[in-house]
């Protein structure tokens, strides 16, 4: 165990408090997690939290879950990412109000095979973004203030060629949401060309 407050390891624990906190949803189904909280007994500090790397100190939702909601955040309005998260307005303002203080990390494309991609007016329908995520957890992968596909290069450009291999199906968010048909990827060397139509 390491102590949260001065990152030394410790092997004794001074008490145990079940934590509940949220998770992205499994398969579609909203994700709680009970967590024994410890507070290890720290030579330096005396009882400290145990430093997890997926759970800030006093989050409410797992740190996976935090950053999708950061970055779904940028694109849409705080109502908006609430609904798709099925998550409180409050939460979703903390969290964002939280990340504007330091920046998120890159995201791990690793492991990406699937993906899901949609297209949400912003600013009454003024200007479009595309929002990107892996359709079972739900994760927020890229955000983009573009609709056009040239817009949504970038994004691939972060996948890298490899990345692009890997992608065995693409669909949209509302086909993977209503489990619905999703489309297979043409064979081609840089990313989906095909892309599902709304119904
Ligand atoms: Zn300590």
């Amino acid at each position: 165990m390491i102590c949260d407050g001065c990152g030394q390891a410790s092997e004794r624990v001074h008490d145990i408090e079940m934590r509940v906190v949220r998770d992205l949803p499994i398969l579609d189904a909203a994700t709680w997690i009970s967590v024994p909280r410890r507070r290890v007994l720290c030579g330096q500090c005396g009882p400290r939290l145990e430093r997890l790397d997926w759970l800030e100190r006093h989050a409410r939702v797992t740190r996976r879950l935090a950053e999708s909601v950061v970055r779904l955040c940028r694109a849409l309005p705080v109502k908006q990412v609430a609904a798709f998260f099925g998550l409180d307005w409050h939460t979703v303002k903390e969290i964002d109000k939280r990340a504007l203080q330091r920046s998120l990390d890159p995201v791990d494309l690793s492991g990406i095979s699937v993906l899901a991609m949609d297209e949400f007016a912003i600013q009454r329908g003024h200007r479009y973004a595309t929002v990107v995520i892996e359709p079972h957890t739900r994760r927020v992968l890229w955000v983009g203030r573009e609709r056009s596909r040239e817009g949504i290069r970038p994004f691939f450009d972060l996948l890298g060629e490899e990345g692009c291999r890997r992608i065995k199906a693409v669909g949209t968010i509302r086909n993977f949401v209503l489990g619905g048909v999703i489309v297979r990827k043409k064979e081609t060397h840089h990313g989906p060309t095909q892309r599902a139509s709304y119904p």
